[in-house]
């Protein structure tokens, strides 16, 4: 399929995804698309996520999003990990990070402040 013979998208469902594909779709192809979402009052959002992870720091880069008013618009947070409790065995906790952890941690910290 030729990507220039595309002229419209229509994107069905504005919950999380449908929202964020339209808006970088918008931004980065908005001249040479015509963008439609479709959205339902019918079915509700899932809408249940009560935090991000780190890589939307790329979205947001993306879309060139200031991104401290964004989250704080919103009252949002960046979930690093999620920590399972006893999850192998009694007193076996486990961490899954959605980032660098632990010693790489730094390294990547010190790569995104200076660039
Ligand atoms: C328990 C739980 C916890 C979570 N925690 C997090 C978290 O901490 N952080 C995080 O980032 N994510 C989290 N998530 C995931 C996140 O909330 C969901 O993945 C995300 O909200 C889903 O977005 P979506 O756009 O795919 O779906 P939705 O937001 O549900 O949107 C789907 C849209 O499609 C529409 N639709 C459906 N059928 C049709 C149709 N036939 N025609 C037109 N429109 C239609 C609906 O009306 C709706 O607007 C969690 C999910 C769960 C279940």
């Amino acid at each position: 399929m030729n990507s220039s013979t595309i002229k419209n998208v229509v994107i069905a469902g504005g919950g999380t995804a449908g929202w964020m594909a339209a808006a970088a779709f918008g931004k980065l192809l908005g001249k040479n698309l015509n963008i439609t979402l479709v959205e339902s009052d019918l079915i509700p959002t899932v809408g249940v996520g009560e935090a991000t992870i780190p890589t939307l720091h790329i979205f947001h880069d993306l879309l060139k999003i200031n991104e401290a008013e964004v989250m704080k618009a919103t009252n949002a947070t960046f979930k690093l990990g999620i920590s399972f409790e006893n999850w192998r065995d009694v007193n076996q906790d486990y961490i899954h990070s959605f980032g660098y952890l632990g010693q790489g941690s730094l390294a990547a910290l010190l790569s995104t402040l200076l660039g």
